[in-house]
C-alpha cells in the first residue's frame, strides 16, 4: 500500500512567489491548471501524482472551472477526491480557483453571467470539491447580454457569503476589464486578477490588456502558455498517440494546428532554447515571466515528468537582446 502523502519540506525554496496586483495574495510563478488530464476520462492516480508533485515543487495554486473534465465537472470531482485522499491537510497552504461562464448545464441558467447562474454554479463547484470556499472565483467570460454590474454583483455576493476569498475575470477585453474593475471597486470587492490567454504564439494581451492591468494594479495569470503543447518538444517528431492533438477528448488542439509553417517555427525556437541549455517549454515559460506584470504562468501537464521539467524555467537566466530579436524574427516569420 502507498504511504500517505507528506509534502516535501523544502518546497518553498524551489519556487518564486509574485504579488497578485496590489492585493495581499502571493501566487507561485507557475500555477497548475486542471482543464485537461484530470477528468473522469483520465487516469486518477496519474492526476493525483501530478498534483502532489506540483505542491512538492512549491506550486501552491490549482486552477479549475465548473466545466473542466470531460465530462464537465469531473475535474472538480477528482480534485475533491485528491483533497480527501490526504491533500486537504494542506488546505491553508493552497490556493484553489474555479470559474463560471461557459456552458455547464442545459437550459437558460447554465451558462454566461446571470446572477442566477454564477451563484448556483459556485455552489455546485464547492459541492463537487467538498470545499467551504474557493480562494479565487472568476467570471470565465464576459456576457454580452447581461449587464456587467449584475455579473460583478454576483461575484461580490459570493465573497460576502464567504464562498470565495477573492474574485477575478477571464477573457475580458481591455474595455470590458475597465468596466468590470470599476463596478467591483464600487462594491468594495476588488478584482485582483485577470486570466488571459498569452504565449509566444498568442500575443493579444500586448494590445492594451496588459497596460490596463498595470494601470489598475491587477495581477495577470496567463493560460495556455505552451500553446497547449505546441511550444514544447511534444510535436517535434510527429504527433504522439497520447498527445492532446491526437486525443478525441481534446477538441481544442487538432492535427491541423500543426501546419508545416508552425512546425518550422517550433523547430527554430527549439534551437534557441537548446543554445540556452533549456527545453523549449522552459524557454516559453521564462519568456512570459520576464515581464513583471505577469503574476503567474498557468501551465497544464499530463505527467509528473513534464511538470518537473517545466519548473526548471524558474531557474532560467534572462534573455539577451540578441535572443529577444531572434525570437521575434521567428515568431513574425
Ligand atoms: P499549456 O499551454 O501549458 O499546455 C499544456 C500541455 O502541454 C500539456 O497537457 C502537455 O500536453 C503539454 N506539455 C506541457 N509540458 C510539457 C513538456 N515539458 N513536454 C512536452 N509537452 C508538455 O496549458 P493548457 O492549455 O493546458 O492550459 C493551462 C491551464 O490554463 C488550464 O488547465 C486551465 O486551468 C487554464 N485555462 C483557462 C482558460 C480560460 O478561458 N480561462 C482556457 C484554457 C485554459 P499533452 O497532454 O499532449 O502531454
Amino acid at each position: 500500500m502507498e504511504k500517505p502523502y507528506t509534502a516535501d519540506k523544502d518546497r518553498y525554496n524551489k519556487m518564486e512567489y509574485r504579488r497578485t496586483g496590489n492585493s495581499g495574495l502571493l501566487l507561485p510563478a507557475l500555477s497548475l491548471g486542471l482543464w485537461h488530464n484530470f477528468g473522469h476520462v483520465d487516469n486518477y492516480d496519474n492526476g493525483r501524482k501530478v498534483i502532489q508533485k506540483a505542491f512538492d515543487l512549491g506550486i501552491t495554486h490549482f486552477d479549475l472551472a465548473n466545466n473542466y473534465g470531460p465530462p464537465p465537472g469531473s475535474a472538480e470531482e477528482n480534485f475533491g477526491k485528491i483533497l480527501r485522499d490526504g491533500f486537504n491537510a494542506y488546505r491553508d497552504e493552497i490556493i484553489i480557483s474555479s470559474k463560471a461562464g461557459y456552458g455547464m448545464w442545459s437550459g437558460p441558467y447554465g451558462e454566461w453571467g446571470s446572477r442566477k447562474y454564477m451563484i448556483a454554479s459556485c455552489d455546485q463547484s464547492l459541492k463537487r470539491m467538498g470545499l467551504e470556499y474557493v480562494d479565487i472565483f472568476y467570471s470565465h467570460r464576459p456576457d454580452p447580454n447581461t449587464p456587467i454590474g449584475e455579473t460583478m454583483t454576483a461575484l461580490d455576493h459570493l465573497v460576502r457569503q464567504g464562498k470565495a476569498l477573492y474574485v477575478g475575470i477571464s477573457n475580458y477585453n481591455p474595455q470590458e476589464t475597465k468596466e468590470a474593475v470599476k463596478v467591483l471597486k464600487s462594491l468594495g470587492t476588488p478584482c485582483i486578477i485577470h486570466q488571459a490567454k498569452y504565449s509566444m504564439f498568442h500575443r493579444e494581451p500586448e494590445n492594451g490588456l496588459l497596460n490596463v492591468l498595470e494601470d489598475e494594479q491587477i495581477g495577470c495569470i496567463t493560460f495556455s502558455p505552451l500553446a497547449q503543447g505546441l511550444l514544447t518538444n511534444r510535436y517535434l517528431n510527429g504527433i504522439p498517440k497520447d498527445s492532446r492533438a491526437a486525443k478525441s477528448s481534446s477538441p481544442f488542439l487538432s492535427k491541423t494546428d500543426l501546419s508545416s509553417h508552425v512546425l518550422t517555427k517550433i523547430k527554430a525556437l527549439n534551437t534557441i532554447a537548446n543554445k540556452r541549455d533549456q527545453s523549449l517549454a522552459q524557454m516559453a515559460i521564462a519568456w512570459l515571466l520576464k515581464d513583471d506584470r505577469i503574476t503567474s504562468v498557468l501551465i497544464g501537464a499530463s505527467s509528473v515528468e513534464q511538470l518537473d521539467s517545466n519548473v526548471g524555467a524558474i531557474a532560467a537566466g534572462g534573455f539577451s537582446e540578441n535572443e529577444i530579436i531572434l525570437i521575434e524574427q521567428i515568431l513574425n516569420s
